[in-house]
């Protein structure tokens, strides 16, 4: 069904899909039933799919945890138990990261000729393209994201970035040197080794392309650790990379809980690079684990508070509904959502009265029926956290245009909430939310907006809504963020670096940036028997 879409849809953005009237906001106007009830979210659809995978996934084969233990993983429609998933833990790391060793260091992965790594890569897509409505509805079903969001958007990006990756496989190269003296100088560019990778429950599956994608093209071998609120999605792709011809080891998954299976992975001895995504306080937990054991590198993407400027000059109703995407989107669970919305005072009541009826507009529901635009929260605790900061919200005085509450009786749903008068010292305006709960800012001048929307800890990235060519370029010189959308947001592409200023993280995804996370440099240095002849 959503297969036959998939080309035209990635032919345009994610953003300019979700924020463009040709895509969500004129089906909205053209009828579908926004949320009205309660009713409407108290009777989950059932799935049209099976979990096959729940067992760990090392060496090629689907095993139980060495201890037998299993978790619960839960649907956040309705706190239901999915499946019962085996839980790793110590000893399946160790066992994980001896058959990434094994396979590394034995091959055939990284020895084997870059083209046929780039083919394995490229038949993993094609097999990611013929089983794409099963990965969304597992993807949506443990995480709550709209199926059509899973369905048209993040599984074909999920092929889109084994496509990219596999086109880098036989490109990556290292350089001839002119020193001095009379040397021949080269560099080989080599994978490191065993990668072990972390990744969170807010986009399991980009997530896991963003890491296993760089890193298997590069010729290294992998073990994953997922989200113990999303372990589903991947043990059903990896298992495809394998129908696909990636020999035993290369990629191995496990399923558990950061402080067990996280922390092990962090401290092994026998993993060469760590790659996080996560909260910035986890991330420094993995940055020590690391030093602590075997100084292995780490890249970090950690959390963000990021700034959405919208100047005087801005179309109103182009910002209002990029903004409330920026937000929104994703439930609000994306660590660069445009978080902290400063509008310029001579548009602020506006703008306010237009993101106020924008977000009541916004369809929220059972993320499997069509025309949903938000589903649940990840999860009580997620959830919970979400209602203390709206009540910290009402009590440090920001206004609380509209939402503000749960929504139905199950699950964990939030109304789409919008505070104005937002000060920057209360907590709303500091703190990461994570969902969906959108703080509008007034300012007055440029000189005053870059100095308040630097004043974070946080640099992930950026948002900037303006006519004027100059305030454009000057804006995104001035704010320290890894990236800075210009009249869009959320516009991600393979090949678009990702990745953090300050507490927001270390290092780069995705892109070219990407590959060198993944490689050590060599350097050949031969001397020259008969420099006379040169
Ligand atoms: P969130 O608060 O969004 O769940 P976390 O940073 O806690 O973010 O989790 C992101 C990932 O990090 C998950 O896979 C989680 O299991 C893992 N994780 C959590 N704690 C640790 C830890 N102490 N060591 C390693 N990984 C961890």
């Amino acid at each position: 069904m959503a297969s036959r879409k998939i080309s035209s849809l990635l032919s345009r953005s994610l953003s300019s899909y979700l924020c463009s009237s040709a895509g969500r906001s004129s089906s909205v106007r053209r009828g579908l039933k926004r949320f009205s009830t309660a009713a409407a979210i108290d009777e989950p659809i059932t799935p049209s799919v099976e979990v096959n995978y729940t067992k760990l996934l090392i060496n090629g084969q689907f095993v139980d945890a060495a201890s037998g233990k299993t978790f619960h993983t839960v649907d956040p429609r309705t706190g239901n138990v999915i499946a019962d998933v085996a839980e790793g833990d110590f000893e399946d790391v160790n066992r994980a990261v001896s058959a990434a060793r094994k396979a590394f260091d034995e091959g055939p992965w990284p020895k084997m000729t870059a083209y046929e790594r780039s083919r394995v890569l490229l038949r993993s897509a094609d097999l990611i393209d013929k089983h794409n409505d099963t990965i969304a509805a597992l993807e949506t079903w443990d995480n709550g994201k709209p199926y059509e969001q899973s369905a048209k958007i993040e599984v074909p990006m999920l092929a889109r970035l084994m496509r990219y990756y596999a086109g880098w496989a036989d490109k990556i190269h290292g350089l001839t040197v002119p020193a001095d003296g009379p040397y021949h100088v080269q560099t080989l560019h080599e994978p490191i080794g065993v990668a072990g990778q972390i990744i969170p429950w807010n986009f399991p599956l980009l997530m896991f392309a963003w890491k296993v994608g760089p890193a298997l093209a590069c010729g290294n071998t992998v073990v994953i650790k997922t989200a113990e609120q999303t372990p589903l999605s991947a043990l059903y792709v990896a298992n495809l990379f394998h129908e696909a011809g990636l020999p035993p080891g290369v990629l191995n998954v496990i399923s558990g809980f950061g402080p067990t299976a996280g922390a092990a992975l962090c401290s092994h001895m026998d993993v060469d690079k760590l790659a996080f995504t996560g909260s910035t306080s986890t991330g420094k937990l993995v940055l020590e684990l690391a030093a602590k054991s075997n100084l292995k590198p780490v890249t970090l993407e950690l959390g963000g508070k990021s700034p959405f400027i919208i100047c005087e000059d801005a179309d109103v109703d182009h910002a209002v509904e990029t903004a409330h995407f920026a937000l929104f989107f994703n439930q609000g669970q994306c660590c660069c959502a445009g978080s902290r919305t400063y509008v310029h005072e001579q548009i602020y009541d506006e703008f306010v009265a237009k993101a106020k009826a924008r977000a009541e507009k916004r369809t929220v529901g059972d993320p499997f029926k069509q025309g949903i635009e938000q589903g649940p929260q990840i999860d009580p605790e997620q959830f919970n956290k979400i209602l203390s900061y709206i009540k910290s919200g009402v009590e440090s005085g920001a206004t609380l245009e509209t939402g503000g509450d749960k929504l139905g009786s199950k699950g964990y749903y939030v109304k789409p909430t919008v505070f104005s008068n937002v000060k920057d010292d209360m907590l709303i305006a500091q703190d990461e939310i994570f969902g969906p709960v959108q703080t509008i800012l007034k300012y007055k001048t440029i000189h005053e907006v870059i100095h308040r929307a630097n004043a974070s800890s946080y640099g992930l990235a950026a948002g900037v809504f303006t006519q004027n060519l100059d305030t454009a370029n000057t804006l995104s010189r001035a704010l320290r963020a890894g990236t800075i959308w210009i009249n869009c947001y959320d516009v991600f592409d393979a090949a678009i670096p990702f990745g953090g200023y300050k507490m927001s993280g270390i290092g780069r995804e995705k892109g070219i940036y990407s590959l060198k996370n993944y490689l050590q440099v060599k350097a050949v240095v031969t001397a020259l028997k008969n420099p006379a002849w040169l």
